[in-house]
């Protein structure tokens, strides 16, 4: 970030794989989501949704927009991921207080955390069988169930 080059402005570079008519769905599928349809956040969408489904914290998806040659800052691409979150676009998954990891596979699932390397693995639903809840205190009900199974290598 502290590179000159990160002042030179809005991109024109055209990233990799981002066709008129991917562009075109891209812009669509924002709008649907009453987002502002920006040129940085059009190509962030497209690194973000165009590999399929997988897991990024703010840090991975600015080193990939760097290295595909766009010149954003690290708070513009925040922000982008605050925003695609709020609109429902990627779901947040907290493993540790101070990494969030941004997902792009909206269902129901659960992961694998591999402890070390930071990745991130899903794991279906329908393999975690959870047979009895706790009661809950008085006024409220669960909204949701997070799983995280934590990975270590064998030979530790
Ligand atoms: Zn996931």
């Amino acid at each position: 970030m502290s590179s000159p080059s990160a002042f030179i402005g809005p991109s024109k570079t055209a990233v990799a794989g981002l066709t008129p008519a991917r562009e075109r769905a891209l812009i669509q599928r924002l709008r649907a989501a009453n987002l502002r349809t920006t040129q940085p956040r059009i190509q962030l969408a497209h690194l973000l949704f165009g590999q399929g489904d997988r897991h990024l914290t703010a840090e991975n998806l600015f080193s990939e927009a760097k290295a595909a040659g766009l010149t954003v800052s690290l708070a513009t691409v925040y922000n982008a991921l605050n925003q695609f979150l709020e609109a429902g676009l990627l779901r947040e998954v907290i493993v540790d207080s101070g990494r969030s990891y941004f997902d792009t596979n909206l269902t129901n699932h659960f992961h694998f955390y591999v402890d070390g390397t930071g990745e991130l693995i899903d794991v279906p639903p329908q393999s975690i069988t959870i047979t009895e809840m706790p009661k809950t205190p008085d006024g409220f009900r669960v909204s949701g169930v997070d799983v995280v199974l934590r990975l270590e290598p064998k030979s530790k």
